[in-house]
C-alpha cells in the first residue's frame, strides 16, 4: 500500500453495467394484437434468443456469438414450450422462444451451436453487449412461465396470453402478470471504509456488497438497514438510492444503494456469508484494478456491486450527500 493516498483514484473510463439501456421497444400495446403477432412471427427480419432453462442456445459466429434465431429455426431446434414477444427494435420483432430444457442438451454437440449461462455470456462478452438486456428480459419472462404452469389462486393449470405477458386461468377466471422480485444491494460506508462480505458460492478471492430481499411491507431504505444490521451485525442511518439493474437469476431487479454506517463492530452471520470485513477506498481501488496484493477481487463489471464500490472508490463518503 503506498503511504500517500491519492484523493481521487484513476480508474479508468467506466465500464458497462450489464443488463440495462435495452435498445428495444417493448411495444406493450401490440401484445393483446393477434394479427400483429402473426404477421411478426412471419416477419422474415424477426428474431428471438431460445432458452431452455437456465441455458441460452447461440450460432457460433468467428470470435462471438449470434443470439438471434427467426422462428423457424428456433422450432426447429426441439420442443418450444411458448414463444413471447419481446419487443421491436427498428421496427423488426425480437421474441424469447423457450426450449424444453431436456431439448438443450443434445444441441451441446452441435458444431455450429453454442450452448452457455447467461452470466458466463455477459462476464465473457460472449454476444454483443446489446444483446444482453433483451436476453435478461427473454430468460425472466420465460423462467416466469416454466413456474406458474398452476394457478395460485385455486390450482388449476394456467394459459398462457397476452403474448407472453400474462397467464389465465380458467378455472377461478383469474389473471397472472409476471413477477419481479426487489433485491436491496448495499455498501455500509464510514468514512475512508466500507463493509464487503464474502458468500460460499463466490470464487474465492471475490468479496462483494452485501444483499437482500425486500420483505413484505418495507421500504427500500428498511430493507438496506435490516440485511446490513441482519448479516453483518452494523446499524445504519441515511440511505441513497444509487442506480438498479435487472438481475434474471431468476428474476429479480437489484436496488443498489449506499447507506451511512453508525456502529463499526461486525457481528456476522455465518450462515449467510463465510466472512466479512472493512475494506478502505484505498484497497478497493487496487482490488477493481486487479493490482490487490493478495489477488482480492470485486465482481465483474457487468453486476451493479462494481459500479457502487466504484462510485465509492472514486467519491468517497460524498456518496451519501
Ligand atoms: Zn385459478
Amino acid at each position: 500500500m503506498t503511504a500517500n493516498v491519492p484523493a481521487r483514484f484513476d480508474l479508468g473510463a467506466k465500464p458497462r453495467l450489464g443488463y440495462v439501456a435495452s435498445p428495444l421497444d417493448r411495444a406493450a400495446a401490440l401484445r393483446g394484437d393477434d394479427a400483429a403477432m402473426r404477421a411478426f412471427d412471419a416477419d422474415p427480419r424477426a428474431g428471438g434468443y431460445v432458452i431452455g432453462g437456465e441455458l441460452i442456445v447461440l450460432k457460433r459466429d468467428g470470435e462471438r456469438c449470434d443470439p438471434l434465431f427467426a422462428p423457424h429455426e428456433a422450432r426447429a431446434l426441439g420442443a418450444l414450450r411458448m414463444a413471447a414477444f419481446l419487443g421491436l427494435i427498428d421496427g423488426t420483432p425480437r421474441f424469447g422462444f423457450g426450449l424444453d430444457p431436456h431439448a438443450v442438451e443434445p444441441l451441446q454437440s452441435r458444431g455450429e451451436l453454442k450452448v452457455a449461462d447467461l452470466r458466463s455470456i455477459a462476464v465473457t462478452g460472449l454476444v454483443e453487449a446489446a444483446h444482453l438486456p433483451p436476453l435478461a428480459e427473454a430468460k425472466a419472462l420465460i423462467g416466469w412461465h416454466a413456474r406458474h404452469g398452476f394457478c395460485p389462486n385455486c390450482g388449476a393449470p394456467t394459459q398462457i396470453a397476452l403474448a407472453g405477458w400474462r397467464r389465465d386461468c380458467k378455472a377461478c377466471g383469474a389473471e397472472h402478470f409476471p413477477r419481479t422480485d426487489p433485491v436491496v444491494i448495499m455498501l455500509a460506508i464510514s468514512g475512508e471504509r466500507c463493509v464487503l462480505g464474502r458468500s460460499r458460492r463466490f470464487a474465492p478471492t471475490m468479496w462483494s456488497c452485501l444483499a437482500g430481499f425486500c420483505e413484505p411491507g418495507e421500504s427500500i431504505e428498511e430493507a438496506v438497514r435490516r440485511e446490513v444490521a441482519e448479516e453483518a451485525g452494523i446499524a445504519c442511518g441515511k440511505v441513497v438510492y444509487f442506480a438498479s439493474q435487472p438481475w434474471p437469476f431468476p428474476s429479480s431487479i437489484m436496488i443498489g444503494c449506499l447507506a451511512e454506517a453508525r456502529s463499526e463492530n461486525l457481528v456476522i452471520d455465518r450462515e449467510e456469508l463465510e466472512d466479512a470485513r472493512w475494506f478502505t477506498r484505498e484497497e478497493l481501488a487496487l482490488m477493481l484494478k486487479r493490482q490487490h496484493p493478495q489477488g482480492l477481487t470485486t465482481p465483474p463489471p457487468v453486476a451493479i456491486a462494481h459500479h457502487i464500490i466504484r462510485s465509492f472508490v472514486e467519491d468517497g463518503a460524498d456518496v451519501l450527500a
